[in-house]
């Protein structure tokens, strides 16, 4: 079986930097090592998480007491079919394949429609997940179908199926009830002009640099858009641009206040947890409108 590490530091495999040990640590680089590990689990009353990229989630200071199951580069091929007769090319994404070199090597084959997921720092796992999206598109609108484990056996879901919403998935609302590992998406795409794909990658990766932190720690958008408000604007009204509650690094990024940042990666979780703690209590003070995390918490805060 896959080799299970023991307390290996969650910080080390998140983008905001935080995060204790985990009680089990694997990385499996096939879809019969993930069911072996998800039995092993299964079967010694273990509690599974399956991460990809960590780039949206704030871990504990006290880890993850459970076995963590890591979906990155190992599990991460990329494969291009022949062109069709319609001129489109399927592209199947395993899910620790990033989701930026995915949408490169698109890119670089001349195919239009995921140069989006160019600058999401996330896997494709995760992005199938949280059905990521960036610039008025979604994985939802290039999948095809996708690949996942449930209850020990690998199943494949058309697009139609996979109940694709504003930052879920039919995989993020079963994984309530039960351990799900997406193992691979398939993208159809179509040939189009290079050089203006070129040029659209340049232009997202620009409006990003300039709108985003993209040099100091963080999950991304740390709330998710309420509906009829964007939670950036909210935060912004109430006068925290920028805010930080101590010196501890956690802070509400000055560039674009949808985001609350790790300087230096020196504040620990509950650091940025009494921070976003604090943002929700005062817009719901000031506008009456309550932010929900769309970083995933894990571990125990309290
Ligand atoms: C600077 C920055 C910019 C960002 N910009 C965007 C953006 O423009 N648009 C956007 O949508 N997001 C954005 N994000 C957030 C993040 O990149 C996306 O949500 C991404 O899809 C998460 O992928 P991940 O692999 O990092 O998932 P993780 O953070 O590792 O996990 C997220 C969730 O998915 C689950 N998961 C991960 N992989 C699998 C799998 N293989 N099978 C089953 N469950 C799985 C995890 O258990 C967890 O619940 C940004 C983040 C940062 C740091």
């Amino acid at each position: 079986m896959t080799d299970i590490r023991t307390e290996e530091i969650l910080k080390n495999y998140t983008t905001m930097r935080c995060g204790g040990p985990a009680a089990g640590f694997a990385e499996p680089s096939s879809e019969e090592e993930i069911i072996e590990l998800l039995a092993y689990a299964d079967s010694n009353n273990m509690k599974t998480l399956i991460l990809g990229a960590g780039s949206n989630m704030l871990v504990s200071d006290r880890g993850f007491d459970g076995l963590v199951i890591r979906i990155g580069k190992k599990f991460g091929d990329l494969e291009f079919s022949e062109e069709d007769e319609d001129g489109y090319i399927t592209v199947t994404a395993k899910a620790g394949c990033s989701l930026a070199w995915f949408g490169n090597m698109c890119a670089r084959k001349g195919l239009e429609g995921a140069e989006f997921c160019c600058g999401i720092p996330g896997n494709v796992g995760g992005g199938v997940f949280m059905n990521a999206g960036a610039y008025g598109r979604e994985i939802k609108d290039i999948a095809v179908s996708v690949d996942y484990i449930e209850d020990g056996a690998v199943r494949t879901a058309d697009a139609s199926e996979c109940g694709f919403g504003y930052r879920t998935s039919l995989f993020e609302k079963k994984a309530k009830e039960k351990d799900i590992v997406i193992t691979s998406f398939k993208a159809r795409l179509h040939k189009g002009d290079k050089e203006q794909i070129d040029a659209y990658v340049a232009e997202l990766r620009g409006k990003r640099t300039a709108s985003q932190p993209l040099d100091v720690p963080s999950a991304g958008s740390t709330f998710k858009r309420p509906e009829g408000y964007y939670a950036g604007a909210l935060i912004e009204k109430s006068g925290l641009k920028g805010f930080a509650l101590d010196d501890s690094g956690a802070q509400v990024s000055p560039k674009h206040a949808g985001f609350v940042v790790n300087n230096g990666g020196r504040a620990n979780g509950s650091d940025v947890m009494r921070l976003i703690r604090h943002i929700q209590d005062k817009v719901y003070a000031d506008s009456g409108v309550r932010l929900e995390t769309e970083v995933r918490l894990v571990g125990d805060f309290d």
